[in-house]
Formats: C-alpha cells, sequence, structure tokens
C-alpha cells in the first residue's frame, strides 16, 4: 500500500504535469502500463519528453496480436526503452486451458471474465505489489463504464493515475501526429481499441469505440475487470471457477513432486 496521503494533484492537472509528479514522487515505484493503444502512446511520449527515467510496463496474456509484439520493439527503437513484460502463472494458464479449452472466453461472459482474470487481471495485480502509483492511458469518452473515472484514484493498492481522462479522442489523435508518434498497425486495418487477438476486431462503421472489444457479448461491460468491478453474481461465479483452476494447478504440483 503506498504510503503518500493527500493532497494528490487536482482534476485541473494537465497530463505531462501529472506524469512528471509521479515520476518526481515515486521514482521506480511508479510505471505507465500501457497495451500500445493510442492513449498509452500519448503518455509514453509525454513521460519521455520529461527527460527523467521512468518504467513501463505491459501484460503479455498469451493472446496477443503478432502487432503488438512489434509495438515493444518499436517503443525500444524510438524511445530507448525496455518494456517490462508480465506474464500469467504458467500452472494457473495451463489448469484454466485443461478444464475449459483454449478458447472458453467465447462460451460465456464468466469464461471470459475468467480468462481476463488469470490471463490479466492477476498477473497485474501481483506487479502492482512493486509499485506505488501507475498511469493509464483511460479516457471518460471511451464507454459508459469509464465515464466518471478521476485523474487520481486513491482507492486501490497503489495510487492509479488516468493524465487523459478528460481528453477526447480528437485530442489524442492530434497529439500524436503533432508529435509524429508511431502507432499501433491494427488502427490501420479500421480498429479502435487493441486488445487479445481472439477478442478484438475492427468495429462497424458507426459502433462505439470499443465494440471490436468481445463483440460476441450482449450487455456485457467492455472492460477485462482491470478496470471494472463486474456485479457480484459473475465476481462469484469467477471466484469459483478460480478456485477449481487453483485445485488443479496445485493438484498437479504435487503430482510433480511426487
Ligand atoms: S481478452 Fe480474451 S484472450 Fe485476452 S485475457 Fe481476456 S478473454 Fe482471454
Amino acid at each position: 500500500m503506498f504510503a503518500l496521503k493527500p493532497p494528490y494533484p487536482d482534476e485541473s492537472v494537465a497530463p505531462a504535469d501529472l506524469l512528471q509528479w509521479a515520476i518526481e514522487t515515486f521514482g521506480n515505484r511508479f510505471a505507465l502500463s500501457t497495451s500500445f493503444q493510442i492513449e498509452g502512446m500519448v503518455l509514453l511520449d509525454m513521460a519521455s519528453k520529461l527527460k527523467m527515467p521512468f518504467r513501463v510496463i505491459t501484460v503479455d496474456t498469451g493472446r496477443l496480436p503478432e502487432e503488438t509484439y512489434k509495438m515493444i520493439e518499436t517503443v525500444y527503437q524510438r524511445y530507448g526503452i525496455r518494456v517490462e513484460i508480465v506474464v500469467p502463472d504458467p500452472a494457473e494458464v495451463e489448469a484454466m486451458v485443461a478444464l475449459h479449452g483454449p478458447n472458453l472466453f467465447y462460451r460465456e461472459v464468466p469464461m471470459r471474465m475468467l480468462c481476463c482474470r488469470v490471463r490479466k487481471t492477476l498477473p497485474f495485480e501481483r506487479k502492482l505489489a512493486e509499485l506505488d502509483a501507475y498511469a493509464v492511458g483511460l479516457r471518460r469518452s471511451q464507454n459508459e463504464t469509464r465515464a466518471s473515472v478521476p485523474k487520481v484514484d486513491a482507492s486501490g493498492p497503489a495510487l492509479k493515475l488516468a493524465p487523459l481522462a478528460d481528453w477526447t479522442r480528437e485530442q489524442v489523435k492530434e497529439y500524436l501526429t503533432r508529435n509524429k508518434v508511431p502507432r499501433h498497425p491494427l488502427y490501420e486495418d479500421g480498429y479502435t481499441s487493441i486488445g487479445c487477438a481472439p477478442c478484438t476486431r475492427a468495429p462497424e462503421p458507426g459502433e462505439p469505440e470499443r465494440a471490436g472489444r468481445w463483440w460476441w457479448e450482449q450487455d456485457a461491460p467492455k472492460e477485462c475487470g482491470l478496470h471494472f468491478t463486474p456485479d457480484g453474481k459473475v465476481e462469484r461465479r469467477i471466484d469459483v471457477l478460480l478456485r477449481e483452476i487453483r485445485e488443479v494447478s496445485q493438484n498437479r504440483h504435487v503430482h510433480c513432486l511426487k
């Protein structure tokens, strides 16, 4: 748990100023968390212009599109930053796939959220133990579940910063163009939000920005759980599924040791 007490920067703080405050205040216990979408790249570019060292982390779920791995190389070539890659627990992934198959996410919402939990949120939460603060590219206008995202959120185990919370998509694109910031290649194919390969596609014309994420789901939040707490019913179901997975992975471990 971070020790810094309020006051924190308020809602009027400019994105670059918030990043500078975080780097100066937390040093190595601050990181920018990104999946190399346009918002994350704006923050990365802004932070690099501050000329102070900072960490960049990303979660490799094991199901990312090839283009995302290319972005990791692009970031190194353009900014000289070696991105820290966070990976899921192999035993948990193995047990989940053994019990439910590799593409369990297409079956029902709790299965999809289980996969997101095992491959994305749990590894990220483990990484958070190293951090006091992290910045993400969330914007309020991305979808309704993000409509009230604060710029500084002190409710979790680490301070969560959303420096672009009040930016529009147009502001993001304008920054990218003006600063010649590299873009994830899938935007060229019409994608407006980018996640894992089997769970993301380009939206139809006129659809909301995040409509291409888990496009087969009706009335489910377009979130992986990193930025959303699902309702209690789904949450309890995922807890049960997760317990099963852990039992299987622990039994396999014990079996291997014998
Ligand atoms: S986005 Fe899809 S593949 Fe990726 S972690 Fe979530 S359910 Fe699994």
